[in-house]
Parts: C-alpha cells; structure tokens; sequence
C-alpha cells in the first residue's frame, strides 16, 4: 500500500519526527498551521478513526491522546492548545492514515473554517 505515513513511521520517507515508541510516531506537519504543528500517527496503519473497532484500537487511541498532551507539555504550550481528528471527505482528512494533529503556539478560533 502506497501511504505516506506508514512510510514515515518505518523511516521510508523522511520527516522531523519529535517522538516515537513501539505504537506510535510524532513528526513535525511540513505544511505548519501554527508554531507548534505536530502530527501523532499510529504505526500500524488504521484509515481514519472510523476504523477504530476492537479494545486495542481503543487503547491505542488513548494512547495517541497521552502522547499528545505530553507533547504539548514539552513543547511549553502553557496556555492551551488544540488536538484535532479530521475525518473523511468532509471532515477536511487529506491523508488517509489516521494522525491527531497537535497545534500551538498562537489563539485558535472557533468555529474551524
Ligand atoms: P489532514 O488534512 O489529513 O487532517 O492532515 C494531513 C496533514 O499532513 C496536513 O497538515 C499536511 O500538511 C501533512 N502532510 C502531508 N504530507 C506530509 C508529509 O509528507 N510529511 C509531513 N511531515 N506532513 C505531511
Ligand atoms: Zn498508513
């Protein structure tokens, strides 16, 4: 399967990666939106978090949301940040391997465009 982010998380495609374990790969957005634009992926590859189904995946999904916020610590992020899941077409996801994008470093808005 041709996928961007399962190459970046095997090391296939290069990327400024920011943490990594046996789950998971953060990396830096190469299209950053903020000053702090992460993208937190799993490393097996799941399409998007409607394909999240057994107790694993939700453990997993956990996870990613840990890693996140620990991230965002390390990162300073002391006065907030956002954590985002675009899914499908019209949920804006542009790349179909599941990633939870971490940005910061300026005031968000709401509501997302
Ligand atoms: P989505 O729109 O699917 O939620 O987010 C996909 C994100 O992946 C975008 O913010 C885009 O800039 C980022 N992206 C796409 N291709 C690459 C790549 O090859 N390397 C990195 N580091 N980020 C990518
Ligand atoms: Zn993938």
């Amino acid at each position: 399967m041709d996928c961007i982010f399962c190459g970046i998380a095997d090391g296939s495609i290069p990327a400024t990666t920011v943490f990594s374990d046996d789950q998971v790969v953060a990396f830096r957005d190469i299209h950053p939106v903020a000053k702090t634009h992460i993208l937190i992926v799993p490393r097996r590859h799941m399409t998007s978090i409607a394909d999240a189904t057994s107790p694993a995946d939700e453990l997993l999904l956990g996870h990613l949301l840990f890693v996140a916020k620990d991230l965002a610590a390390s990162a300073g992020l002391d006065h907030g940040y956002r954590l985002v899941i675009n899914t499908g077409a019209e949920g804006g996801q542009t790349v179909g391997h599941l990633h939870l994008h971490l940005i910061g470093g300026r005031s968000m808005h709401w509501p997302p465009g």
